[in-house]
């Protein structure tokens, strides 16, 4: 991910020594003090917010020291808010959770009643995502020296914002920060020395961002040196774009033009300040696009490349394989760890293996806390909608230094935007500690069962869009008897699969049509991330149901029992992700088919007017 500076200083002043020693001396003291620096943060926090309404609601007093903290205000989920959430969202500027101005909402990819999780944010948040992005290139050139003699082809993108009645902006973070003056108006600083000019990463027109930044891109391959997108699925987006589009930009890089599908005046000006004619490096480019195979053709068309900067962790894994193969094994790189409600930590060790990366949370961020979690071992999942905790979970919760080495924790965080005890969703482990500080591994985010790109579809939802569904088969007699359902990446992009089990009672046959329709109401029915995924950003591709052989589920519970589940015990599974289980279930598909067109979705939310 690219991070912004802090230091306002001119190329030939610019001393990229001291300035890494000064992050890492920074990073250091915050994770020895860490107790100490989380007590700080707290206090603040509820002083300069001692008078907002949610905390006077719930008695704390003014009282502004951890003990009381805990013992007043209970540990809540988005539902709990949500009345004070749309209360701002419809221009109650009263001081409500924070006595800063909101001034906008960030738009999270975890849903809530099927829209995306409004999360009040404050400007001054900006600053702190700034101070996080800047420890992530210090920390990177302990390990890979010389980055700063080149650039980073990172392909950045913006997504559509809305308003709410009372005026405010909605937005994805990513959005909120690229459009802000602190990457905007970034001062120099050879790290965040882009191939993409800001004005292609700021196009609204996704095809037109996406063109214009693998033209600067593969225009400029000699001098990057690393390359990445924010997820591991954005990354491989632009991979499959390249290979759709290879012969326009080899056209544009030997002619030095723009085509005309590039309307946008200001990427045109700002690319064509770079894009001089080059026809040899368009013929190397189609003479290596051209070749059969793809694989390493990261390291073939920018061989300068040292890694691929992309997180791989959480669902992002499934991805790795194709990276691999793309990147001929360049390390994968994930830097960080983040959310729209806040920015928490940064990777320490980034050249580890993807599946030992841990996440070192910088205790300035927010006041951390952690909810012990008891799985049962993950096979299937637990129930989806957080419980209210009892009296004696709630004194369980631990703070960031009282964790334990191999424990796994639910993260809570107190925010200097107005969010108290609040859970996050995300599953942690402790994998070690810097300094007094943890480290954990991603582990997993609560009850989602699937995902491709940014989407997070729980079983609750999957379930209702299932039974949404199956009103398609009421006229010929039909239902499901078993489904489940698999994240499939190997398709590009990656699609949802749900395996169905039918039970026939009529005797006319269904045509394809009707299952087709199914495919589609399920699409409707799910998530608004889903269909912006669908519709917008073209991340996901079209929902697929295979119909399986009579019999098949009762395949599937003999293998999960002979691996060793119980047979009292035993539930279908919503979601499979076991390969000998998902082949188990390909190998009796006796037909398939996929949603004939994407589901309906507008931005915003669907209550408000502008949304409609
Ligand atoms: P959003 O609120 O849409 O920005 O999504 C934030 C969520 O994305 C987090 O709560 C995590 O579930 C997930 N996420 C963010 N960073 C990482 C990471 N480095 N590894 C795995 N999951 C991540």
């Amino acid at each position: 991910m690219p991070e912004a500076p802090k230091i306002s200083l001119k190329p030939t002043d610019y001393n990229l020594v001291e300035k890494n020693k000064k992050t890492l001396h920074f990073i250091e003291d915050v994770t020895a003090n860490a107790d100490k620096v989380q007590e700080r943060v707290l206090g603040e926090i509820l002083t300069r917010n001692a008078n907002v309404e949610y905390l006077v609601k719930h008695g704390l007093k003014g009282h502004n020291d951890r003990e009381t903290f805990k013992k007043v205000i209970p540990v809540s989920t988005y539902e709990d808010i949500q009345q004070e959430i749309n209360r701002i969202a419809n221009g109650d500027t009263s001081k409500i959770l924070c006595s800063r101005p909101i001034s906008e909402f960030l738009t999270s990819s975890g849903t809530s009643g099927g829209e995306r999780k409004l999360m009040p944010t404050i400007e001054e948040e900006l600053e702190r995502r700034s101070l996080l992005y800047s420890l992530l290139m210090p920390v990177m050139s302990q390990f890979v020296p010389g980055l700063d003699k080149g650039k980073g082809m990172y392909f950045l993108f913006i997504k559509s914002e809305a308003k709410t009645p009372g005026g405010l902006l909605a937005r994805p973070v990513l959005t909120s920060y690229y459009k802000s003056s602190h990457f905007k108006e970034r001062p120099y600083d050879p790290y965040t020395n882009y191939t993409s000019p800001n004005e292609t990463i700021l196009c609204p027109d996704s095809y037109q961002s996406m063109y214009s930044q693998l033209l600067c891109g593969l225009y400029q391959n000699k001098e990057v040196l690393r390359v990445g997108a924010v997820f591991a699925s954005g990354f491989i987006r632009a991979i499959r774009f390249l290979e759709k589009h290879w012969t326009l930009l080899c056209n544009d890089i030997r002619s030095g033009t723009m085509n005309p599908q590039i309307t946008d005046p200001y990427v045109r000006e700002a690319v064509m300040k770079i894009l001089k004619p080059d026809p040899m490096l368009a013929d190397f480019i189609e003479a290596e696009c051209s070749k059969d195979s793809w694989q390493g053709i990261i390291t073939r068309l920018w061989p300068n490349t040292k890694y691929v900067d992309v997180i791989v962790t959480g669902t992002m894994s499934q991805y790795i394989p194709i990276l691999d193969y793309y990147s001929n094994n360049l390390p994968l790189v994930c830097t960080m760890y983040a959310s729209s409600e806040c920015y928490f930590g940064v990777n320490l060790n980034p050249l580890c293996k993807p599946s030992e990366v841990s996440y070192t949370l910088i205790p300035t961020m927010c006041y951390f806390e952690f909810l012990p979690v008891h799985r049962n071992n993950g096979v299937t999942n637990s129930p989806n909608v957080p419980k209210a905790l009892t009296e004696k979970e709630q004194q369980e919760l631990v703070d960031l230094v009282d964790v334990k080495l191999g424990h796994e924790y639910e993260l809570v965080v107190t925010t200097y935007s107005g969010l108290y005890r609040y859970r996050v969703g995300d599953v942690l482990r402790v994998a070690g500690f810097k300094n007094k500080a943890p480290q954990f591994n991603f582990i997993c985010r609560k009850n989602v069962v699937l995902s491709i790109d940014s989407d997070k579809t729980d079983e609750v939802e999957l379930q209702n869009a299932v039974k949404n569904a199956v009103n398609h088969l009421m006229p010929f007699d039909a239902t499901i008897s078993e489904y489940t359902s698999y994240a499939d990446t190997k398709t590009i992009p990656g699609h949802y699969v749900l395996f169905w089990e039918l039970s026939l009672n009529g005797s006319t046959p269904i045509p394809p049509s009707v299952f087709e329709d199914c495919c589609l109401t399920i699409e409707e029915s799910l998530n608004s991330v889903y269909r912006q995924g669908r519709v917008s950003d073209k991340s996901i591709g079209p929902l697929e149901i295979k119909i399986v052989e009579p019999g098949t589920f009762d395949k599937l519970m003999d293998y999960a029992i002979s691996l060793g589940a119980s047979i009292n015990q035993y539930k279908t599974p919503r979601c499979v992700k076991f390969a000998p289980i998902v082949e188990l279930m390909n190998s009796r598909v006796v037909s398939s088919y996929f949603s004939p067109k994407c589901p309906k979705w507008v931005p915003g939310h669907k209550k408000w007017n502008n949304g409609d």
